[in-house]
């Protein structure tokens, strides 16, 4: 029988069970089903690295899963996946697929995912403190809570934590966590089998509802419908709800006009981009809690900080870059230098690498002096505009991979020495002035964000 990808489809949410999130999203995620052919199934890679990987921890399983879904494989192989296919997964489904067949309409909980767990900084101590608040259960203050952000910033991991704390502080409340697109299915599921009077029993019964990633059910009708008769049913019941999405209610395209408001009528918080202290808090605290049971790990100084700097702002991706980065570190057995782990991880590093463009600095640097883009651009010349204009110049070199006379064409068509005279007055100012050298700092951390 030949396997097709639906079957590996299948293994693979099998395997997402037996392996653990994480290792999931790190070691199976990214594999590709390429083709099986005599008994030998192949699959590709973005690294080495992860099929070698692959093949030592993982091979058995996925072997055996195959051989229970009568498809027997004797071999598996990897090979290197031409265009890389970076190892960033997509939303965060991880646990989200795991269906319940039991009665109860809510997903099943990770247990990892606990405000203990959750790193707290300045993009996301708004965000954390609601939660926080919502998960005392006390009396329902803003409701619904409204979750926003980017993919993993950390909404799920926020709504789980408050599950957890809401089963210590009210073991008597019905709980119910589920993604929308599994409200969906519910949904449909119901109408299909004609059993939407038990569907509306059953939601209108929760006593605080979760919905994550709700922006799912935009432009789908009779979902939203059906979401916005459960949503008011149960707020007229004094009932707790939380919703997440990627982006404010009045952002999400094809949602219904009345749904925005409903979601706007509560709390509604922000979950910024991370910044570079909160990912060296997390990298820092991963490495604590690894260390506790792997003495042996060591990482040269400076590996956390090169991540923190290197890696973009979903912290998923930066938790897969520390799992593989550990997984390497039991494998060679020695300190892990900033040089190996740019090794190990250079997929990742090249798709984090967020290219900035000169416009964007224009921007920025305009904003931040408070002059018009125009006259950044323009030709005027007096120095409150020439100044903000070598501060742009000067970081659009350092920033970006242009050369002197790309810049200076982004610059109204100036001429490349005007712009190499920009940036060496900037150099020279930097040692200088402390308020040119903080302004630049602030501005490239801006940017880097
Ligand atoms: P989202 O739902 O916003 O896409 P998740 O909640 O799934 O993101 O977070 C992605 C991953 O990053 C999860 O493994 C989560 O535990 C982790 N994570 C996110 N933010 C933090 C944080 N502040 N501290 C520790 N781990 C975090
Ligand atoms: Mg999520």
């Amino acid at each position: 029988m030949k396997m097709t990808n639906e079957l590996w489809g299948q293994v693979r949410q099998q395997l997402q069970e037996t392996v653990g999130a994480n290792n999931y999203s790190t070691w199976i995620e990214p594999l590709e089903f390429s083709d099986l052919r005599d008994g030998v199934a192949t699959f590709l890679v973005p690294t080495h690295f992860i099929g070698d990987w692959v093949r030592r921890n993982f091979a058995d399983q996925i072997k055996h899963l195959m051989h229970s879904a009568a498809t027997p494989v004797s071999r598996i192989e990897f090979s290197l996946a031409k265009r890389a296919p970076v190892a960033q997964p997509k939303a965060s489904k991880q646990i989200e697929t795991a269906q319940d067949k039991t009665e109860l309409p809510g997903a099943p909980l990770d247990r990892r995912l606990t405000f203990d767990r959750f790193v707290v900084g300045k993009p996301n101590e708004l965000a954390h403190a609601a939660a926080k608040r919502v998960g005392e259960g006390g009396t329902v203050t803003f409701n619904p809570l409204f979750l926003y952000g980017g993919v993993g910033l950390g909404k799920t991991h926020l709504m789980h934590a408050i599950a957890h704390d809401l089963s210590i502080s009210r073991p008597d409340l019905n709980v119910v966590y589920l993604s929308a697109e599994q409200f969906m299915y519910r949904f449909v599921q119901a109408l299909r089998e004609r059993k939407m009077m038990d569907f509306k029993e059953v939601f209108r019964s929760v006593d605080v509802l979760m919905v994550d990633d709700v922006q799912f059910i935009a432009g789908k009708d009779s979902t939203q419908e059906e979401f916005f008769h459960t949503f008011n049913a149960l707020v007229d019941m004094n009932k707790q709800i939380i919703i997440s999405g990627d982006r404010a209610p009045g952002e999400i395209k094809n949602l219904e006009e009345r749904i925005k408001s409903r979601l706007q009528s509560g709390l509604v918080v922000d979950l910024h981009p991370t910044d570079y202290e909160l990912r060296l808090g997390i990298l820092q605290q991963k490495v604590d809690k690894y260390r506790t049971e792997n003495s042996d790990l060591v990482l040269a100084d400076g590996v956390l900080e090169f991540l923190a700097h290197r890696i973009s702002t979903n912290v998923r991706v930066l938790e897969g870059a520390l799992t593989r980065l550990f997984a390497f570190a039991s494998l060679v057995g020695r300190e892990i230098t900033l040089e190996l782990a740019q090794d190990c991880l250079a997929d990742i590093l090249r798709a984090s690498a967020r290219k900035i463009t000169i416009d964007e600095i224009q921007r920025k640097v305009s904003e931040h002096y408070n002059i018009r883009l125009s006259d950044m651009i323009g030709p005027r010349r007096m120095r409150t505009l020439a100044r903000p204009r070598q501060v742009a110049m000067y970081l659009s070199k350092q920033l970006t991979s242009r050369s002197l006379p790309e810049i200076g064409r982004s610059f109204g068509g100036r001429d490349h020495t005007t712009v190499m005279h920009g940036v060496r007055k900037i150099e020279e100012l930097k040692m200088l002035d402390s308020q040119i050298s903080d302004d630049l700092e602030l501005l490239r951390r801006a940017l880097e964000a």
